[in-house]
């Protein structure tokens, strides 16, 4: 017999009564452990206006942030995949394929549009992390490198906005192959004397990094971004060593000479804007205003 006996039920806890804060008003930067309003968040392009932390970005958010006056010509909107393997995991591949559709409204893991950047007509894709960790299958592959093609006809720069854990296993050999398809489009675009611009957000893994993201004439990452082939783990267990401080990580990368630039995302437009203007593509409209260089003077040179 127990020498303790609870002789009263517990207090019951009601679960009728509901938090008077309402949901979603709030978010936890995960940088510097503060809250965040969430509209003072999305003003700041999702970067933490306390510590710079960057938020993942949707792919749809990343395309208004980089369009002069948000708006652009979406591409092969519609091409979706076949499941050519029949593939089963825990869950049928088709039935992961209609949740992320039913999610994110797209058809699959990255969105292909032209618009201009300060009037300079591009290419641009961009990957989206909430459609199957932004993986690369057949669809993205095909859809990257039609983009490529129409930018050789058309005479402009590709910029495309990685965020993805690589390769898309549900459809095995076939996602592997967009590797190649994709950096050989990119290698015509080199011949054709055309810029490609890669950048680089959290994450930026597997078979992505290990062909497009690496190819740009300019590799530009964000802060504080994850970027590598395997993942630190799978490379702690398999060199059985300790990982440096702050591996994988943009600032860690740049120090290797493995991307040529860290840049903050409030400036993401006006840097690649610069850098596609040095590497010759011209604006055919006149640039906003606000972006017009040529107007302010320049100090004379003090000898
Ligand atoms: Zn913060």
């Amino acid at each position: 017999m127990a020498w303790f006996k609870k002789a009263r039920k517990p207090i019951a806890v009601s679960k009728s009564k509901s938090s008077r804060v309402p949901e979603g008003l709030w978010v936890k930067c995960s940088g510097c452990a503060q809250a965040i309003y969430n509209k003072d968040l999305a003003a700041n392009v999702n970067v933490c206006p306390k510590c710079g932390h960057h938020f993942r970005m949707n792919a749809a958010e990343r395309l208004r942030l980089l369009f002069d006056d948000q708006t652009w010509t979406e591409y092969d909107k519609d091409l979706v995949s076949t499941d050519p393997l029949q593939f089963h995991d825990t869950k049928p591949y088709r039935t992961r394929l209609e949740a992320s559709v039913e999610a994110t409204g797209l058809k699959d893991a990255i969105i292909i549009a032209s618009g201009r950047i300060e009037g300079i007509e591009t290419m641009v894709g961009s990957m989206e992390y909430g459609f199957i960790g932004g993986s690369m299958g057949v669809v993205v592959g095909e859809k990257i490198t039609r983009a490529i093609e129409r930018a050789i006809e058309r005479r402009c720069p590709v910029v495309v906005v990685c965020c993805s854990g690589g390769a898309r296993m549900m459809e095995g050999a076939l996602s592997l192959m967009q590797m190649a398809k994709i950096s050989g489009a990119l290698a015509r675009l080199d011949r054709a004397r055309l810029p490609y611009i890669s950048v680089l957000t959290d994450p930026t893994t597997g078979g992505v990094t290990a062909s497009y993201a690496m190819l740009g004439d300019l590799n530009i990452a964000e802060p504080k971004a994850l970027i590598g082939f395997a993942g630190p783990r799978v490379i702690e267990q398999t060199i059985r060593q300790k990982l440096p401080e702050g591996f994988q990580r943009s600032e860690f990368l740049l120090d290797k000479g493995m991307i040529d630039l860290i840049v903050d995302r409030r400036e993401m437009k006006s840097v690649i804007a610069r850098a596609l203007r040095f590497m010759g593509a011209a604006a055919d409209i006149p640039a906003p205003a606000a972006f017009d260089r040529s107007s302010v003077a320049e100090p004379a040179p003090q000898l």
